[in-house]
Order: structure tokens, then sequence, then C-alpha cells
């Protein structure tokens, strides 16, 4: 298979079969949960994972304007910030003493960062955390860096590899549809450049998570259409290690503030895309994942009902949500996330960014 050559075109069954789960509400809804938590139960078990994990947003300074961001900041504007190196070692050690195991770092596309800020950025996680697992960077930083150097994808991540890249974000996906691309992230990269990115980082052995950002502008199909892509990839690759549904979070948004996309999505929707994404992708992607960051902690944990098996990290420090206003928090204690696991009737348990288990708490 060569990278990016993925057949992502609709199959017409499984698009109806997609939608019509998605449209569920009232009692058909309930009953779609109820067959989700059931192919759950049979493919994972009662165990809901977590990790001990840390975000390092390294600077938010990023001229692409993607609409549905409120992340990022102009060179001067009072939000704008680039962490030092001294700022960066200081995180690092701060997720040191709390014992994370995996570092995600991400950035806006900042005009004074180049390939060596990004190795520079490895080398200093490497040096004063060295046995954390680097989660980090989205595949639009991985274009930028190779348009920037003039280097190929590979190049970019043979460099970041060698420094201590071990997978990457699946960020950066919003909806796979380029008509809904062209209206919130226009700058950005296509839906085929995202795939070719996310094949060539798995074809190389990095790992990647999968992410679909829903409840602005998009319809049911956009959604349907993204979940087959993702569906293409995984059967070809098997190299993504989990799928995240993350609701737009709208509050301080430049797209939901011009009236342009809706105030997020419904509890509805967001239980229906959990059972949805379970009963359509739980044979090849195996962790669904609740985003207690997006969607608050008690509806987090009613996810787990709807075919969810993992619950996310600690996070530590998060500014991404936090700054489109995320009123849920930048932090989760562990034993937070354990009693909301265990509140739900099931079995916590700390894993590695590859889900591994390493402490399961009874
Ligand atoms: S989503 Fe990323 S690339 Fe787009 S404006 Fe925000 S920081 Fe920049």
């Amino acid at each position: 298979m060569e990278a990016g050559s993925i057949d992502y075109k609709l199959r017409e069954e499984e698009h109806k079969s997609i939608v019509k789960m998605l449209k569920s509400r009232g009692r058909d809804l309930l009953h779609l949960l109820i067959k989700a938590d059931e192919i759950r139960e049979e493919q994972v078990g009662d165990i809901v994972t977590f990790v001990r994990n840390q975000n390092i947003n390294f600077s938010n300074i990023c001229y692409v304007g993607c609409k549905f961001c409120a992340f990022a900041a102009r060179e001067g504007e009072k939000k704008a910030y680039r962490l030092t190196k001294t700022d960066i070692i200081a995180h690092i050690q701060k997720g040191k003493a709390y014992g994370v195991s995996e570092i995600c770092a991400t950035a806006g596309i900042d005009p004074k960062a180049n390939l060596e800020t990004y190795r520079e950025f490895l080398r200093l996680v490497r040096r004063h955390n060295p046995s954390t697992h680097i989660h980090a960077f989205s595949p639009f930083e991985i274009k930028w860096l190779a348009r920037k150097e003039g280097v190929s994808i590979e190049d970019v991540f043979r460099e970041l590899r060698n420094e201590g890249l071990d997978s990457l974000c699946g960020t950066a996906a919003e909806i796979l549809v380029d008509s809904v691309r062209e209206k919130l992230c226009p700058n950005k990269l296509s839906t085929s450049e995202w795939i070719e990115i996310i094949t060539i980082a798995h074809e190389m052995g990095i790992r990647t998570t999968s992410t679909i950002m829903y409840g602005h502008i998009e319809t049911l199909h956009d959604v349907a259409e993204h979940l087959q892509i993702l569906r293409r990839i995984q059967e070809e690759t098997k190299g993504f290690t989990e799928f995240i549904p993350l609701p737009f979070v709208h509050y301080n948004t430049k797209i939901y503030n011009q009236g342009l996309a809706r105030a997020s999505s419904t509890g509805m929707e967001d239980l229906a895309l959990l059972a949805t994404s379970r009963i359509y992708l739980g044979d090849i992607i195996p962790n669904i994942q609740v985003s207690w960051v997006k969607t608050g902690v008690k509806f987090a944990q009613t996810g787990l009902a709807a075919g969810a098996n993992d619950f996310g990290g600690t996070l530590l420090e998060e500014r991404i949500s936090n700054y489109a206003g995320s009123p849920h928090g930048t932090f989760l204690e562990e034993k937070e996330i354990v009693r909301l696991i265990r509140e739900a009737g099931r079995i916590p348990a700390r894993r590695n960014t590859l889900y591994q288990i390493l402490e399961v708490y009874q």
C-alpha cells in the first residue's frame, strides 16, 4: 500500500447504517446504548483505563486562523505565549514529580519555530524525564515542518523519532470532509493530506490516536464519512490506538460568536456518537475514549454506559479547551478518576499510551 492511497470512498450501506445510529433518539437511543454496552463488554470487558499524563502546549502563537480555535494568538497579544527552555524544563520536572507516563505536546504554527525547535523540545523531555512516552504533535505540524524545511514527511518523522518521539496525536482531523474543512479551517490541511500523514506515520511504525471534533457545522452524513475514513485506514494499517470523539467547545470561538456554528453537540448526540463508535469501530479500534475535559466528569462517566472503555488522562495542565471556554478544568486527580470509574460499576486501571495495563485498582 502506498501512503495516502487508502480507498475512502463511501460505502452506501455502511453510511446509511451509521447515520441511522447517529440519529437515534428516545427509546431507539436507549436500545442503541444497550447494544453498544453489550459489545463493549464482549470486546474489552469491564476495565476502564486512564493514563497519568501531562499536556505541554509550548506555544500558542499561530496565524493559521482556524475558525473554531480560541487557543491561537498573534505575537504581542495579551494571551500570546511561547514557553522558554527554562519554562519547558519546569513543566517536565513537574510532570516527573507527579509520575506521568506520557507527555502529550502540541503547539500553534509558530513562525519563529522550526524543526530544530521541535527536536529541542524532544531532547529536553528525554533529558529531564527519560522514561516517559512522548505522544506529540499533530499531522498539521508535521506537514508545516516538512514544507518549512523543504524535506519529506518521512524525513520529519525520522528526525523527530531520532530525538525521542514515540507516537503522534491524531488531532487536526476535525471533520474529514473537505467541504466542512473549507469553512472550519480553510488554511489547514485537506482530508487527503491528513490521511497521507497518518498513514505514513503508521507505515513507519509510529502509532497515532484518532479523533473527531463535532457539534459545529457538520451534518450526520459528514460524521458518517469521517468514521468510514478512520475504519478504512485502520483496516490497512492497524496504527490507531484509540478513537476520541471531541465535542466542540464553542464559548470563545469566532465561528460560534459570528453565529455560524451551533453551541456544540447535545448530550443525546454525544451518547449516540459514542455508541455508534463502539458498534461500528470497536472490532477494529477497541479503545473508545470519553473526553472529560470537553464534557465534564459526570457526563464522561455517563459515556462509560454508552460503549466507552477509556477515561483519557489526568492532563495535569491543559490549555486548548481551557482557552475555548471549557468550564471543566485542566487537571483531574487520579483518585478522582478511579472513584468516577468505580462508581460507574467498572474496574479502573492505569495504562500507558499504547494501552498496556500498568496497575489495576481492584
Ligand atoms: S487549531 Fe492549531 S493551526 Fe488552527 S489556529 Fe488553532 S493553533 Fe493554529
